[in-house]
């Protein structure tokens, strides 16, 4: 089986064991729980999307491990025009789904990890990239879903993972066995992690001698014994929970997921180890997991930014505000910053290159500007999205009041926009936007375009470490006519004083 279907999948989770609380139970049948569903439909779409003839192109490619045909998102990059159609399918699904639909981070860690085993055999003579190809072989032939996880919990930001008051704040190793390796700790705001059939973890940052124990990465199923989850909650999430729910969750079919993942000493088989103290290559392997995601946020957020634009513009239409030349103008703003996220996006791939493994790696320096400003313009685009759309966003009442047979009609009457617009779907409409910008998808939208990927300063330090300032005095330098001999003598003979 290449390509799973959607129903494929549902069921292919239903066979899970995985250990999930949620507000304080052990949920037993989490495919159908309210809160966690339309978080599974979104990952689903990715699957349904791979099926349909018109997305082919960007859904599916050939992997250069068997060459098959398999989902882009278990896709080892081959080139620039690769990483451009990656982009280009992420801000598809964004569209698609008003949110995040979570199955990126695991394509992202395939790819960072590929390049990188292959550059730690290289010194070490280990086995890590045949072992890591074995593994991406079986997950592209099953077709699954791979939490790419990074995050570790970190304690005290100030100390060194061997130096947290508990050792279990970095996810690290307990025991090596001749079979394998025991692990304990925790990654977290893992995006996806319930929807997943594995986990592939890797560290969080880069680490110095007497790290050892914490340069570690391996895939495991989620379902492993040792492993449990502990839901994210969002705003508004208990909306969900509301009988018939439907106007007022804004999005009923689709949302995003995090979770903290918990490692309770699990066992690793060392077919299954991809680093494993080799501290010099975890920063190698944070940065280019980072680099690949920052370029994501610069297709996801763009097709959720669109589904916001439209959003607000049929807000205004329903308030009878459409011609006015500021909403027109708000409109064009919005526009103007998502389609300046998506230029990054689509510049940081076509300017990729290929790594010493022979997968394609985007470039760094575009990649962190992408999420830098990815880190600003939703905040932008949701403000003015709040402004067109009207304070009637926060204080309409429930879809309760308005299907109540006495007050429901008065409803109807007071909160009437365009005349030939029904109440309701301006309700409904006011509800998206809610929750893009304050709701359950506003993880994914507003706070996750601030942390995801790494918060803003981790941008700014790539950003100053790729911007090359030498280069850039040498160019003014040399047409100001500056002489730098005369300089150098000066500091010279400065220095005998
Ligand atoms: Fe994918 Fe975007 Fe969600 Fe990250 S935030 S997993 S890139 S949809
Ligand atoms: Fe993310």
């Amino acid at each position: 089986m290449a390509l799973m279907t959607k129903e494929q999948y549902l069921d292919s989770l239903r066979k899970l064991d995985i250990k999930v609380y949620v507000f304080g139970e052990l949920i037993k049948n989490f495919v159908d729980h309210p809160i966690i569903r339309p978080s599974i439909n979104s990952v689903a779409m990715t699957y349904e999307l791979a099926q349909h003839p018109e997305y082919k192109e960007l859904m599916t490619a050939t992997s250069n491990l068997t060459g098959k045909k398999v989902n882009r998102f278990t896709h080892l990059h081959q080139s620039a025009d690769d990483l451009v159609k990656k982009v280009k399918m992420l801000r598809l699904l964004g569209q698609k789904t008003g949110s995040c639909f979570q199955r990126c981070v695991g394509m992202d860690s395939f790819n960072a990890v590929y390049s990188t085993t292959y550059e730690t055999d290289e010194k070490y003579g280990t086995n890590y990239h045949e072992n890591f190809k074995k593994y991406l072989e079986y997950v592209q032939e099953k077709d699954l879903v791979v939490d790419g996880a990074m995050t570790d919990p970190k304690g005290d930001r100030g100390l060194s993972p061997s130096k947290q008051a508990d050792p279990d704040l970095f996810l690290h190793v307990v025991e090596q066995r001749e079979d394998g390796i025991v692990v304990r700790g925790a990654k977290a705001h893992q995006t996806g992690a319930i929807n997943s059939h594995e986990h592939l973890i890797m560290p969080t940052i880069a680490m110095k001698e007497g790290d050892e124990a914490y340069a570690v990465s391996f895939a495991i199923p989620s379902d492993a014994k040792g492993i449990y989850m502990i839901y994210g909650r969002q705003s508004c999430d208990t909306r969900k929970l509301e009988e018939d729910a439907d106007v007022d969750v804004g999005n009923k079919e689709f949302g995003g997921q995090e979770a903290l993942v918990v490692f309770d000493n699990v066992f690793i088989p060392n077919d299954r180890i991809f680093l494993n103290g080799e501290v010099e290559f975890a920063g190698m392997l944070v940065e280019r997991f980072a680099g690949y995601h920052r370029q994501s946020y610069g297709g996801c957020k763009v097709g959720v930014g669109d589904v916001l634009i439209g959003a607000a513009a049929v807000a205004a239409d329903f308030n009878g505000a459409a011609k006015a030349s500021h909403v027109k103008d708000k409109l064009i703003e919005m526009t103007h910053l998502n389609e300046t996220l998506y230029c990054c996006g689509i510049a940081c791939s076509a300017e990729g290159y290929k790594t010493k493994a022979g997968n394609y790696q985007i470039d760094l320096l575009l990649a962190n500007v992408c999420k830098q400003n990815v880190t600003r313009f939703p905040y932008e685009i949701t403000r003015l999205a709040e402004d067109i759309a009207g304070g009637l966003m926060v204080t309409m009442p429930s879809e309760k009041d308005f299907k109540h047979p006495e007050i429901g009609p008065i409803c109807e009457k007071y909160f009437k926009g365009v005349n030939v617009v029904p109440t309701e779907h301006r309700m409904r409409i006011l509800r998206l936007i809610e929750n893009m910008t304050l709701g359950t998808a506003a993880v994914g939208y507003r706070t996750e375009s601030m942390h995801g990927a790494g918060s803003p300063q981790a941008q700014r330090i790539m950003i100053a470490r790729q911007g090359n300032l030498p280069h850039k005095k040498e160019l003014a330098k040399k047409l100001a006519r500056i002489d730098e001999e005369a300089i150098a003598k000066r500091e010279a003979a400065a220095a005998q004083k």
